[in-house]
């Protein structure tokens, strides 16, 4: 049994977009050379879509543990050329997935900072303006 919880429907249409773990997800099918990758489909809109959708990965013939290892030197500061020769991919294709992440590292930011507390500047004022409100209140209460 394939675990589907982190995945979610994509499609703008379905009223089952964006929840994970809905079960409304099954595999269809599996492609690629080695038959590695899930062609996913959604019951509640009948829309079938790979499991790299959305990701860095879509569209790459590389196989994720190589994908992965591209990132990680890439992360470490190695440049383009010297990430070609430790992993074996041809520099375009670092390139492209380079491209691809940082897409999706940003889409990523965007919507979790979409989601964030309010500025924390107006938390201060607003606890500022809280402890005058209550010097005020402390001082009055004395004179009466
Ligand atoms: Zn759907």
């Amino acid at each position: 049994m394939d675990d589907l919880s982190s995945f979610c429907c994509l499609n703008p249409e379905c009223p089952l977009r964006g929840r994970r773990d809905a079960g409304n997800l099954s595999v269809r099918d599996r492609y690629g050379k080695q038959r590695h990758i899930r062609l996913l489909h959604c019951n509640a809109c009948k829309a079938r879509f790979s499991e790299r959708k959305g990701t860095p990965l879509s569209g790459s013939c590389l196989p994720p543990g190589v994908a992965v290892s591209v990132l990680e030197h890439l992360v470490e500061g190695n440049g383009i050329r010297q990430t070609e020769r430790l992993v074996g991919v041809h520099r375009d294709t670092i390139m492209r997935l380079a491209r691809k992440a940082g897409d999706h590292a940003r889409h990523a930011h965007d919507e979790l900072v979409a989601f964030s507390p309010r500025d924390p500047g107006d938390l201060v004022s607003r606890v500022s303006s809280t402890v005058t409100d209550f010097s005020c209140h402390s001082w009055f209460d004395l004179i009466c």
